[in-house]
């Protein structure tokens, strides 16, 4: 690409400005935190008696991932002025370790969490929309260097949530087909395949807001995680394994979230990762435009290299159960 760019997003009224020559790299903003291996002040490591909201075990009864409730939450179920819950999912019990750096097998276990909290969440009284994020490194806003996510229920449907819904539902009327089983179709002999296996497929969208941005879309029409088979769910598990230790290796800090279907409606659920290599200025505060330095085909590049696409293609995930 050698001229900068504006380009619209699929089906919303955001454009962003995909300018490579204004950096030719992103700085590395990643904020370093001390790491010990334990830290004796850390209340997610398991010396601190914590009371959890909810946990899962190994066969020997220890936690391996847990839920706390956020000790300074902006929200709370007991405050009818800013109503709301705010809860901390802890990855790990081990306080130097990475999402990245853990097997497979046990961030399926991370995302059969996120599942069940953003369930029980959305049951409650007056709740309308839950979000399950995670901000991983200084930068994206992290706070605790121990590995965590965070689940936040609110009481409304959030504008710019509000805004895609309104989209989707558009779309669909005048389509009559959904906007992200489109992209899979019209993306899939891109440039900007990040990951595609027979589940997943991974986009560095055409407008991307995030340098090294990522949008994980399950292949199948699925609503939330708790739609998703033991098959797809393993699936998204090495996609994230794989591109988070890709951003990782460019140290910079990224947030992800998840994106489930509404109420009441059958839209298509994205995990949409998004690295932070840069602070958002006056123009992106000013007018919602964003300036991305880095193409998304050149992300896709970088995804790619290394890998044998087809054999990832081709590669077919084990049905566990
Ligand atoms: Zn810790
Ligand atoms: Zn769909």
């Amino acid at each position: 690409m050698k001229k900068n760019e504006i380009r619209k997003h699929y089906f919303l009224d955001k454009y962003v400005i995909i300018s490579p020559k204004r950096g030719k790299r992103p700085h590395t903003t990643k904020i370093c935190q001390e790491d010990p291996t334990v830290s004796k002040t850390c209340f997610m490591c398991p010396d601190a008696k914590r009371k959890p909201v909810y946990e899962i075990h190994d066969d020997k009864g220890n936690w391996i991932i847990r839920v706390l409730n956020n000790d300074f939450p902006a929200l709370s179920l007991d405050n009818k002025y800013a109503y709301g819950k705010q809860e901390l999912v802890v990855e790990t019990p081990l306080h130097n370790k990475e999402l990245h750096e853990f097997p497979i097998e046990h961030i399926k276990k991370v995302l059969d969490v996120y599942s069940e909290r953003y369930e029980s969440l959305m049951k409650l009284e007056k709740i309308r929309y839950v979000l399950v994020f995670k901000n991983e490194g200084g930068k994206a806003g992290e706070s605790i260097s121990h590995s965590h996510s965070q689940v936040i229920a609110l009481p409304m449907i959030p504008p710019m949530i509000r805004e895609e819904i309104l989209a989707i539902d558009k779309y669909q009327m005048e389509h009559k087909s959904c906007p992200y089983c489109d992209i899979i179709n019209d993306e899939k002999k891109s440039p900007r395949v990040a990951w595609e296996d027979a589940n997943i497929f991974a986009l560095c969208p055409f407008a991307s807001e995030s340098p090294y941005g990522v949008w994980f879309i399950p292949k199948r029409h699925v609503r939330s995680l708790h739609d998703m088979n033991q098959a797809e769910k393993e699936s998204l598990a090495h996609a994230i394994k794989y591109i988070s230790a890709k951003i990782e290796s460019l140290d910079i800090s990224y947030n992800y979230f998840f994106h489930n279907s509404i109420e009441d409606c059958d839209h298509h659920m994205v995990l949409k990762f998004a690295p932070r290599p840069n602070v958002w200025a006056g123009l992106e505060l000013g007018t919602g435009i964003v300036i991305n330095t880095v193409p998304p085909e050149d992300a896709a590049k970088f995804y790619n290299k290394g890998t044998k696409k087809k054999v990832l293609r081709k590669k077919k995930i084990k049905v566990s159960a």
